[in-house]
This record gives C-alpha cells, structure tokens and sequence, in this order.
C-alpha cells in the first residue's frame, strides 16, 4: 500500500494524506495528479466488482483503465485474474510480468 506521493517535478516524497494540495519544496499542483490518482482507484474498484459479479469484459476493461491511469499492481493482478479465469493464459503472462517493477 502506497503512503507517500513523490513530486513528478522534484521528487520530494509527501507522506499520504498530503497535507498541501503542493509540494513543499518546488510548489508544484498535485491537484490534477491527485484526480488521475482517484479516477485509476474509482476504476480499481469498478473492476475488482465486475470481477466479483462475473462481469469479465467489464473487468478487465475497468482493470486496463485503471492501469493506463496510474501503473498501480493491483490493477494488474485483476487484470491477471480475470484472463486466468476466461483461459486467456497468453494475456495472463503479459499481466504478471508488467507490474514487475511497479
Ligand atoms: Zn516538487
């Protein structure tokens, strides 16, 4: 679980919640990075409930949203997930490797 955000302009680490809706060293506006952050947790959860209710396509197009917002592993590991469950093991590979690193 993530605690921190680092600047993208300086990447001073701000502990989680921020208390500035900036940074405190270069004044850089987290606001819209904090929204792309919200957007990739709304479409996180979307996917993990589409997951749960079987809805598969909507999973994994809720899943790859979500990863094209902010490259976050659990939104991999549902995207994982759901092409282990519809056989799809090609994509599944694809999905295990590409939040190495995250
Ligand atoms: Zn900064």
């Amino acid at each position: 679980m993530e605690t921190t955000i680092a600047c993208p302009a300086c990447r001073k680490k701000h502990p989680l919640p921020t208390q500035s809706p900036a940074c405190t060293r270069c004044g850089l506006d987290f606001t819209s990075l904090m929204e792309v952050r919200d957007a990739a947790a709304r479409a996180r959860r979307h996917a993990l409930d589409h997951l749960r209710a079987g809805a598969y396509e909507d999973a994994l197009a809720s899943a790859t949203e979500s990863w094209n917002l902010q490259h976050h592993a659990a939104s991999a590991r549902i995207a994982y997930l759901t092409c282990l469950v519809q056989g799809d093991f090609d994509s599944a590979a694809e999905w295990r490797n590409s939040h190495r690193g995250t």
